[in-house]
């Protein structure tokens, strides 16, 4: 198992993994219950349990509000190619089994940094027959490697409307690494038609949980940034914003509540925003 420290005889993707340090993905995976998770993930999992009891809610939500805007994107808007930055390790249902149901000729091109993703990769790369997707490892602050990447190339077509997907990723670009250029440069190699989906962790319902989970990852080397609704609505500026906005996960087109489930979280619990633009 991987409860210990790297040792150097071990091979280098091993070591790459740096088990030794908590990782988003890897924390993110043990808060909805996976088991591709380390020692260090899990203690900053419990830390920031501590520092906000509720934070086994925001990845569920999140997933919920991934698995609405893609499908909202492959069934309404006709979208059959995505781009998924900040994939994450593969949670039921993925990104490609949501649009691939609504069109299974839709095309998925996964982006992610953590290298414990790109081990899991494989399970990513199981699409239909008519579909197909692609992994990429790559960082989202050099989004001129993603685009330029042959991978993506063979995969999507640039010249048809694309969905670009940066779910619960921005938070963990600070301010200082210019997360609205990021975006902007992603969104401006992709024809108008195209949809940016993004959510984003904030501190407006709950400011003193979310500052002390921020301040705990930061001990843990793990830079994290909430941020407020006029600042998510930034990375929508010059798009249309697709009805109902920005707005706290629940509250983004909604599906039915299933009968005999239980109540609605509060917007404190859930602490993100989501959205979905359409390029003009
Ligand atoms: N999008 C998925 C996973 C979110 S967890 C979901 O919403 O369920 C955030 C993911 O972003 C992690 O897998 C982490 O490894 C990845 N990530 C964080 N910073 C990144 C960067 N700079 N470049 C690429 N991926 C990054």
């Amino acid at each position: 198992d991987g409860d210990r420290m790297p040792s150097p005889e071990e091979p280098q993707y091993i070591r790459d993994l740096r088990t030794d340090r908590p990782h988003p993905a890897r924390v993110y995976d043990y808060l909805l219950g996976g088991k591709n998770n380390y020692a260090a993930d899990r203690a900053a999992a419990e830390a920031g349990k501590r520092a906000n009891p509720n934070s086994l809610i925001p990845p569920r939500e999140n997933r919920a509000f991934l698995r609405r805007a893609v499908h909202y994107l492959a069934a309404q808007e006709g979208i059959d190619q995505f781009l998924d930055v900040g994939t994450g390790l593969p949670t039921s249902p993925n990104v490609h089994e949501v649009a691939q149901a609504a069109n299974p000729a839709a095309r998925v091109v996964y982006v992610d940094n953590d290298p414990i993703v790109l081990t899991h990769a494989r399970a990513l790369l199981v699409g239909t027959p008519e579909g197909r997707t692609k992994y990429i490892e790559a960082d989202l602050r050099d989004p001129e490697a993603i685009l330029n990447a042959p991978e993506l190339q063979a995969t999507l077509d640039l010249t048809r409307p694309v969905g670009l997907l940066l779910i619960a990723i921005m938070h963990f670009v600070p301010d200082e690494a210019g997360p609205l250029d990021i975006a902007e440069r992603l969104l401006s190699a992709l024809p108008s038609g195209s949809f940016l989906a993004l959510s984003h962790l904030t501190g407006d319902f709950d400011p003193k949980a979310w500052e002390g989970v921020a301040a705990i990852y930061r001990k843990s080397g793990v830079i994290m940034q909430v941020r407020t609704k006029p600042e998510v609505e930034r990375f929508f500026d010059g798009l249309e914003l697709v009805d109902p906005g920005v707005q706290s996960l629940p509250r983004w087109r909604p599906e039915a509540p299933a009968v005999g489930t239980a109540g609605a979280v509060t917007d404190a619990e859930v602490s993100v925003y989501g959205g979905v633009g359409r390029k003009r």
